[in-house]
């Protein structure tokens, strides 16, 4: 093992010093050879601050392009990154610095002193800053360090990330992601979905999350592509960027908000060659909308942070809305009894299994959670599937999501999407909450659609009958002008339980 693992494939794929990398928000660019510099530099420094191979460098800073060196340059330095959400509370990273122990914390210069304090406290020994134009004391301090650097070497077993999955409900747990994990994943994706130098794409994910970090940056690295680099997603930025660009990679809630926007013409998106959406379902109806708008149909993947992509519908050959493909090359996937543990066949609906090259080694310093969390070497994701008759997977949930009434299985998604049906429903989350006779009710919470007033509990319950057999139908329906999300545009279905956890309570 002579090599880093990861950073010498990013290496060997730099297709010139002088291509650009980013294209940058005020019309300027940063080339590979700038960006592989300063992140020879920040490693130098990381280093020269005590960063040793295998340390976390815990990073929480807002989204520039100097923060993407520093990802290369704590991979080149044989430590593993650990990027927090910005949306973090200095209170929440207390418990990620207390977990993870880095030798170094990078935070946002209006942070700095509570930072300060809580790394004295916690023992971080070292503390730099970084703003969202890529200054502050981490780059002031690498411009001292030389713009060569020998890379530690790295096997495809040593750790390069880790990150804390959302934790909506216990404790976060940090996904620990090795070099062969990214390498692995995202040369798969690469492959499938035909990325070379000439793509162009449309970055404005965040770079604290699987899917903007090592989806969106490694593929563009290992293609020696280029990327509009965009602190925040704008959708009629986006269209204005589509003549120049060739692949936007989005959540659900970009295609919604473009969706929304005029300019979104065949013409507007003409140029580009592909759009692909995860880390939440998407729409059926959102991805008919988008096709019959653009002509383009939204190739939908699916991934977790423990995991990276597992499944892509086909680049060629068919993309089916509401699925998530197949499985990527090296990837084996399975579907098994919730209660048993036996492998179901094709067209039941069970839990989704995976093993593979993209499947994390464990969560930090958590043995038994990791152990569990295995079953014969597969992974167990927590979510429901099924996979039809073409082999294409459907994601029916999160497991832990699923409701069980009068003992009874209700699959939200087939809920939501009869309701979803109904004239006047812009969207809708089914949940299940405490029910004095049936455990749980089933209990539906909808978005009206804009201008369309009128909808009333006892109208959906009317539309419903006859369409879903008795114990599925909801029990009570609920109106709110929008559904809680997270950043990656997730609904935060525990945030709904907590909300309307009483409704059935019987009245002492
Ligand atoms: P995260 O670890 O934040 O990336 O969240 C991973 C979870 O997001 C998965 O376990 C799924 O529940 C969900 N997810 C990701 N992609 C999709 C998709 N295309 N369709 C449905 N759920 C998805």
């Amino acid at each position: 093992m002579s090599q880093n693992h990861l950073f010498a494939a990013i290496r060997s794929a730099v297709p010139s010093p002088g291509k650009k990398l980013a294209l940058l928000a005020d019309g300027s660019s940063v080339s590979y050879g700038e960006v592989l510099t300063l992140s020879a530099r920040l490693a130098g420094l990381l280093v020269a601050r005590g960063v040793r191979p295998g340390d976390r460098v815990a990073v929480q800073v807002e989204k520039s392009w100097p923060c993407l060196a520093l990802y290369l340059a704590t991979v080149r330095a044989g430590a593993v990154y650990l990027p927090l959400n910005t949306a973090y509370t200095l209170n929440e990273v207390r418990y990620f610095l207390g977990d993870a122990e880095p030798a170094l914390f990078v935070c946002r210069p209006e942070n700095a002193v509570e930072a300060r304090v809580l790394a004295a406290e916690l023992g971080v020994p070292c503390v730099e800053t970084l703003d969202a134009e890529g200054s502050g004391s981490l780059t002031d301090a690498a411009a001292a360090f030389p713009p060569d650097f020998d890379d530690v070497a790295c096997g495809p077993d040593d750790l390069a990330a880790i990150l804390y999955t959302s934790g909506t409900t216990g404790r976060a747990k940090g996904a620990m992601l090795s070099h062969g994990n990214l390498l692995s994943n995202a040369r798969a994706l690469k492959e499938c979905w035909r990325f070379t130098e000439a793509d162009v794409l449309i970055h404005a994910l965040p770079l604290f999350h699987t899917h903007g970090l090592f989806v969106a940056v490694n593929i563009v690295l290992l293609s020696g592509a280029s990327m509009f680099f965009r602190a925040k997603f704008d959708p009629r930025e986006a269209i204005a960027l589509m003549d120049r660009a060739t692949c936007l990679m989005g959540v659900p809630t970009f295609y919604t908000r473009l969706l929304d926007q005029p300019g979104l013409t065949p013409a507007a998106t003409a140029h580009m060659r592909l759009f692909v959406s995860g880390s939440a379902p998407l729409l059926e109806e959102t991805h008919r909308a988008f096709r019959e708008r653009t002509s383009h149909a939204i190739l939908e993947r699916y991934g977790m942070t423990e995991t990276c992509m597992n499944t892509s519908n086909p680049y060629e050959g068919e993309r089916i809305a509401g699925t998530v493909g197949f499985p990527l090359p090296g990837v084996t996937l399975r579907i098994t009894d919730p209660g048993t543990g036996a492998a179901l066949p094709h067209g039941e609906i069970g839990m989704v299994e995976v093993k593979g090259p993209n499947v994390t080694k464990g969560y930090w310093r958590m043995p038994e959670k990791t152990a569990s969390e295995f079953h014969d070497g597969f992974f167990v994701t927590g979510d429901l599937g099924m996979i039809d008759a073409r082999g294409y997977l459907n994601i029916v949930g999160r497991g832990k999501d699923l409701v069980i009434t009068g003992g009874f299985n209700v699959y939200p998604k087939e809920i939501e999407g009869e309701i979803d049906a109904i004239d006047g429903v812009a969207e809708s989350a089914v949940i299940g909450v405490p029910h004095p006779d049936f455990g749980e009710g089933v209990t539906a919470v909808i978005v009206p659609a804009k201008g369309a007033g009128g909808l009333t509990e006892q109208a959906v319950l009317q539309a419903l009958e006859g369409r879903l057999a008795k114990f599925k139908q909801p029990k009570r329906v609920f109106f709110v002008e929008e559904l809680p999300r997270n950043t990656m545009g997730k609904v935060q279905k525990n945030i709904l339980r907590d909300s309307y956890k009483d409704i059935y309570r019987r009245s002492a």
